[in-house]
């Protein structure tokens, strides 16, 4: 039997360290990325209809509804790109998204492989969300302290200029910490019970965060 595509979900609190680790990863094994926050971003700044709903949510620090979300990332899934794995980065967030992903990923013959889930430690998500730059253009992730661009203010990959997420306040990151404790925290359960979740600490270094989610890939 072939060896079973990386069809990968990516988890863990705002700050964790998944925009970071999925750049590693897709890079590394050629696979799709799918980040539901960085498309809804990219149609705020095309002002779409779906922009414009997303960010009343997203300026709040509240999650986007179920039915947008999960539309959004249904056609995305059954594109041709997706064919040689995937990486969800954002997505699920609720159990109502799951349980459409479940039904979704059997419909289409591309069953998740394994959860990554990225523990971090609350203290150090606010130190991480306030320093944290974004490139607009690529969505590549940097931090003023712990990951700095090469020049600043540029982006390494693309020379964009930088940017700060108009969500990373600290008010608004406890509102999305909120959303995380009670409405994704109970995903971790939710893919234990199915065999499928892979914890890892998030609180090392980038490098050794990525190592040991390769080895929980076992490749
Ligand atoms: P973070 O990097 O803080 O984890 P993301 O970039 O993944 O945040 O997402 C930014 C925002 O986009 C979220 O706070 C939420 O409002 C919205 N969002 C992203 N993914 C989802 C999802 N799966 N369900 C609902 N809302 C989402
Ligand atoms: P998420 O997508 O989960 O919200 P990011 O990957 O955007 O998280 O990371 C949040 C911030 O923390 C970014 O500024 C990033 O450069 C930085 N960061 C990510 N991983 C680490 C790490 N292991 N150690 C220190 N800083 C990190
Ligand atoms: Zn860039």
């Amino acid at each position: 039997m072939s060896e079973q595509k990386l069809n990968i979900i990516l988890m863990g609190p705002p700050g964790a360290g998944k925009g970071t680790q999925s750049e590693l990863i897709v890079s590394k094994f050629g696979i799709k990325h799918l980040s539901t926050g960085d498309m809804f971003r990219e149609a705020i700044s095309k002002q779409t209809p779906l922009g414009l709903e997303a960010k009343s949510y997203i300026s709040k620090g509240l999650l986007v509804p179920d039915s947008v979300t999960i539309n959004l990332v249904k056609d995305s899934l059954a594109n041709d790109e997706c064919a040689n794995g995937y990486l969800l980065d954002g997505f699920p967030r609720t159990i109502v998204q799951a349980d459409a992903l479940d039904e979704l990923t059997k419909k289409i013959q591309r069953p998740i492989f394994k959860v990554i889930n990225i523990q971090a430690d609350e203290k150090i998500l606010i130190e991480r969300i306030v320093s944290r730059r974004i490139c607009p253009n690529c969505g590549a992730s940097y931090n003023l302290k712990s990951k700095k661009p090469l020049v600043d203010g540029e982006c390494d990959l693309c020379h964009s200029k930088l940017v700060q997420r108009a969500d990373d306040t600290e008010a608004s990151f406890k509102t999305r910490l909120d959303a995380y404790h009670q409405q994704t925290q109970p995903l971790i359960d939710y893919y234990q019970k199915k065999g499928l979740l892979v914890n890892v600490d998030g609180l090392q270094e980038i490098d050794k965060v990525f190592n040991d989610i390769c080895k929980g890939l076992g490749r």
